[in-house]
């Protein structure tokens, strides 16, 4: 599935560390993943059109409107005309800053965006929305094809989406489009989905939307949080689920550098909790930034490892959707995705 406008979305760039430094999610992305999967013979199905509405079974109304919005906001600003070329936070009202009090809508623009997004390194420009929903779309294209019948659907998702909570952005992820996906799975009446996320980083965004849901099991094989890398903050073993959702999510943080000797193990312990969780369907998070070349992940995945990973979730035989998270290195990346989902046709 792949939807055009999922390249209209341009950061430009990350503010890192408070350093302007170019952007990696960059829309070449999506030519190179779909140039390969012609090669390889996929069969590659245009997006189509849904509802905005329904964006509100996994996201808040306020963050859907707030991405709708912003950078016509911004504009009418004149935040371009001082410099502000893209839309990034500038202050976030962190629990302690409100000490208990209601949150309120800040009157200037550039002091709402920190409600939604929680990070620097997630901007909004021109053409960001349209990608946004295009992503939505293509997901959404996905899970129609699987419940009609289709074995596996591959969505070129761009931008990504796994760190999107139910009401914030961050992380390059806006939407999330593989927390879309297992929701829609559910209202196709799909009575157990599960998320597996290989992406190199920790699939925070998924984890929080169904953390207190027994119907939705995530899983997450990713770089450990506590060794210094992205989200920082969650992604740890501890972290099962809570009150009804309590066992319905497991995290497998890896020590950086690990390979396939210690990648491949955590992604069978991952179906293997998808046996016992017993779904009926499953969603695939696909980032290839664990890949030995990416320059986001310090995890050294190969090639091979991919489409063993690929072999390992076909295995289940579960209807499937799979949903494109990160994976930056252009001159492998379609190589990658398309090994990976070489394993899924073939396990
Ligand atoms: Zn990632």
């Amino acid at each position: 599935m792949v939807d055009p406008l999922c390249a209209e979305h341009d950061p430009q760039a990350e503010i890192w560390l408070g350093m302007r430094t170019p952007a990696s999610e960059v829309a070449d992305r999506v030519t190179v993943i779909e140039s390969t999967l012609r090669e390889f013979g996929h069969e590659v199905v245009p997006a189509r059109e849904f509802d905005d509405i329904w964006l509100s079974r996994v996201h808040s109304a306020e963050l859907v409107e707030h991405l709708a919005t912003v950078w016509d906001r911004w504009v009418q600003g004149r935040y371009p005309d001082l410099g502000a070329q893209r839309v990034v936070p500038y202050l976030f009202p962190s629990a302690e800053l409100l000490h208990g009090l209601p949150a309120r809508r800040a009157t200037a623009v550039h002091a709402q965006v920190g409600t939604f997004c929680y990070d620097t390194m997630t901007l909004v420009g021109p053409g960001s929305w349209r990608a946004i929903r295009a992503a939505t779309h293509a997901t959404r294209t996905a899970v129609d094809l699987v419940v009609a019948g289709a074995p596996c659907a591959y969505a070129l998702t761009r931008p990504p989406g796994h760190h999107a909570t139910r009401s914030a952005y961050g992380g390059s992820c806006y939407l999330n489009n593989a927390a879309i996906a297992a929701q829609a799975l559910r209202d196709a009446d799909f009575a157990k989905v599960a998320v597996v996320d290989i992406d190199a980083h920790h699939g925070n965004g998924t984890q929080a939307i169904f953390y207190e849901r027994p119907d939705v099991f995530t899983a997450s094989v990713h770089v450990d949080p506590g060794a210094g890398w992205f989200p920082h903050h969650v992604g740890f073993v501890s972290e099962a689920g809570r009150d009804a959702g309590h066992g319905a999510n497991l995290n497998q943080p890896l020590a950086p550098g690990s390979g396939d000797g210690a990648w491949l193990p955590s992604v069978e312990r991952a179906a293997a909790a998808v046996t016992v969780f017993g779904a009926t369907a499953l969603v695939i998070a696909l980032g290839v930034d664990a890949a030995v070349d990416d320059p986001e992940s310090p995890l050294q995945v190969t090639v091979e490892g991919y489409r063993r990973a690929g072999n390992v979730l076909a295995a289940l035989g579960l209807p499937t959707v799979v949903v494109q998270e990160g994976g930056y290195h252009l001159p492998t990346l379609g190589r990658l995705v398309g090994s990976a989902l070489e394993g899924l046709g073939s396990g």
